[in-house]
Parts: C-alpha cells; structure tokens; sequence
C-alpha cells in the first residue's frame, strides 16, 4: 500500500510538496516556499526522520526553496540534477539573504544539503524500497518530472512541465508505463497559450516600438529560465538596440551556460549574453535608466530585486514600458499591476504612467497540452490536479474526468490518496 499526501500546491502556485509513503519507504517530491510579498511561507512539515529521498525537480523556489530545513535535524539524501544545485544554491542564498527573518535554516543548512546531494544523471535511483526514474521536463534549464514505482505501484509526479519547445528549451517527451497514479501541475488549466511565434513576435514589436520612441522597455523576468529566454528571443530576430542584464538574472545565466547540453541552442544563449551589458553596481544601473533599451531584470513579479528599481523609475514615464512575461501570483506587485493599473509600496498604490503589457511567455503547458498529456496516460491512474489556483485545478480534474474517464481530484493541502 502506498499513501500519497499533498503537503503543499494543493488549489495554489508555491510550496509544492508531496509525500509518497509505502510500508518501509518515504519519499518527499519538492518542498517548495510560497512566495508572497510580505514572507515566505512553508508546506505543512514533515520530519526527515525515516526519509529515503527528498527529490528536488527544479531550481524554482515553489520546488526547492524550504529543501534546507530538514538539515536542522537530520541528512535526508537530497536528490536533484547537477544544473538544479547549482541554480538552487543560488537562488536559496538569495531568499535567506531577503527573507532570513522568517525562513527557518541558515546558509550551514544549505550548504550541508548541496555538500551531500545526489545527482539524478539519466539513470534510475534507488531510494529505500523504491526506483524512480527521471526525465527533462522541458520547463527550466536542469528540470525533470518523476516515475516512482514502490510497492507494486507507479506513481507519476509532472514537477513544472512543458512539452513545447522554447528558444531556450527542448519541450518534454512523456512516455510512461502504466500508472497508478499521477499528480500533474494544474498552472495553465484554462488557458490555451498562443502559438509561441506569435508571442515573440508581438514582443518585439513592442521593445522595437518603446526603443524607437525614445524610451526604455523593462522586462522583469524570473532570474533562471525566463531571463536567458527573453535573452535568445530577442538575440533570435536580430533586435539591434540596447539590452541590459541585471539582478540575479545574470548569475543565474553564467551558471546556464556551464551545462549548455541542457539547451535547445546554446551559441543562442552564449552570442546574447556576450551582446548584452551586465549592469554592474549603481552608476551603471542609473546609466541604463536614462537610455533607450532593454532591460531584463529579476524579478519576475516585481517583489524586489533590481526590477523593482527600474520600475520605480519607469512608472512615471509615459514613453517607458513595462513588460511582464510570466504567470503572475495573485497578491504579488506584478500581478496588481495588471489588474489594477497600480504600483506601489502596499497602501501607497499609484496609478503608473508608463504601458503595462503582459505576453505571457509561459515555460508551462497550456490547456491543450495538459489534456493531451492527461489522454496520453496508460492504465487508469488517479489523477491529482496540483499547482495551480483553485478554479485551474478544479477545471482540469473536471476536464480529465469529462474527456478519459480517468478519476481525477482537486486535493486540497493535508487530503491524501491511498494506491
Ligand atoms: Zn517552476
Ligand atoms: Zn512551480
């Protein structure tokens, strides 16, 4: 018998966390932070006593962001691809560095996970009584999804997927045996993402627009993934004004560029990021802002880092432009943005001057793909619609349920399922 339990990323994007327990095996897949602008927030704990792997799918910190804390106590084998400790270890020191207050391990912690962990290299693991194997999920540099077989039972976990290629990335392959059970991230259940020529497209219509009107387009933009992919588009058609790199954005890419086997075109990536101007303290950031270009900064939703300075400039430039081109997490300043029109610190919002645009760049799968998953699943696995907002995971499990006759569910945090 093996029980699964959401533990995080049950009806919400962050701190995605299950735990998958057999008779003599326990799993953890990701223990993720929510990000939220005030604090993170942590999945429901689980104790390292007795665990076999904690398997870190990728190097966001909804996945890996609260990993360190089961190093309070205890060793558990950390699991995770060489690409995703490298970008882990960067962005983890970054969130003790804003948040140290209510995180709950230091840096010791950190480094004792990354100094002990295994890497996934292609070949299946043992941990305790089970064998997982992994395979790249398309979805950021060093991401991978898991089958887990234990106790007669396969249970397949999707981590972030995405099965259509990028400039950056090659789309996953999902070729699976027959489940029992498999937990699909739910983020774009009800929406169907354009066609991705389209989205480059109309990017650069709009950098081109802004820069040739004099003023400044700033794209915030998750300092692993979106920034080196906003980096290759724009190298892609032969944008020829000005582009800055700034923030974390631009170790995150250094790091990228060691493994470029993990990319879909690294001389892309490399030729782009030789091309562009890596900002490089506080006169060279006022240099930037006072000049035609592209900026692309972390962070993606404006909670802080260096695209928060840029849009404090920005917002009240009316020929200046500010591009979001991520899923923005409700609550967040990005996504009140969009909503609104407003910025600003939390009861000083203001309306901004500047244009707002969103072309969503997603590196997840969109509606379509996530059916086409869903039907592509062999055996009659149950189904566990996670990582996404309620009415995404609910309209996917219905959705599945509707079109494979699969059953599917929408658990919330602390439900569990029994295989
Ligand atoms: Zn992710
Ligand atoms: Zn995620």
């Amino acid at each position: 018998m093996v029980n699964v339990t959401v533990f995080g990323a049950g009806r919400e994007v962050g701190r995605s966390c299950f735990e998958v327990k057999g008779p003599n095996t326990k799993l953890l897949l990701d223990y993720g932070v929510l990000v939220r602008e005030d604090r993170p927030v942590l999945p429901l704990s689980s104790s390292s006593k007795d665990m076999n792997g904690l398997i870190i799918t990728h190097a966001h910190l909804d996945h890996s962001g609260a990993a360190p804390f089961f190093y309070t106590s205890g060793t558990p084998p950390a699991y995770m691809t060489n690409m995703t400790m490298q970008l882990t270890d960067i962005l983890i020191r970054d969130l003790l560095h804003l948040s140290a207050y209510y995180i709950p391990f230091e840096a010791l912690e950190l480094k004792t996970m990354i100094d002990g962990y295994t890497e996934i290299d292609g070949k299946p693991e043992r941990m305790g009584e089970a064998e997982v194997e992994f395979s790249s999920s398309g979805h950021i540099p060093g991401s991978v999804n898991a089958l887990i077989r234990l106790d007669g039972k396969s249970i397949w976990y999707s981590g972030d997927i995405n099965t259509i290629d990028t400039a950056l990335l090659k789309g996953a392959k999902i070729d699976l045996p027959e489940l029992d059970l498999a937990i699909m991230e739910s983020t774009y259940a009800t929406v169907d993402h354009p066609p991705r020529e389209e989205q480059e497209k109309k990017l650069m219509e709009v950098v081109n627009d802004v820069v040739e009107g004099g003023g400044l387009a700033l794209i915030p933009a998750f300092s692993v993934g979106r920034s080196q992919e906003m980096l290759c588009v724009l190298q892609k058609h032969g944008f020829k004004y000005d582009v800055a790199l700034d923030g974390m954005s631009r170790t995150a890419s250094r790091v990228i560029l060691t493994r470029p086997g993990e990319l879909r075109d690294p001389k892309l990536l490399k030729d782009a990021m030789s091309r562009a101007r890596w900002v490089s303290g506080e006169k060279d950031r006022k240099k930037v802002m006072n000049r035609p270009g592209v900026i692309i900064s972390s962070s993606g939703m404006l909670t802080g880092g260096a695209s928060t300075r840029y849009m404090d400039k920005i917002k009240n430039r009316t020929r200046d432009c500010v591009i979001l081109v991520s899923y923005q997490v409700p609550g967040t300043p990005g996504r009140i943005l969009l909503d609104q029109g407003k910025y600003g610190p939390p009861g000083e919002l203001r309306d901004v001057k500047c244009r707002t645009e969103w072309i969503n760049f997603s590196s997840h799968c969109g509606s379509k793909s996530l059916m086409g998953i869903a039907k592509s699943l062999k055996g009659n696995p149950k189904i566990l619609c996670v990582h996404g907002e309620a009415a995404s995971c609910i309209a996917l499990a219905e959705n599945i349920k509707r079109e494979t006759g699969h059953e599917a569910l929408a658990p919330c945090i602390g439900e569990s399922v029994r295989l």
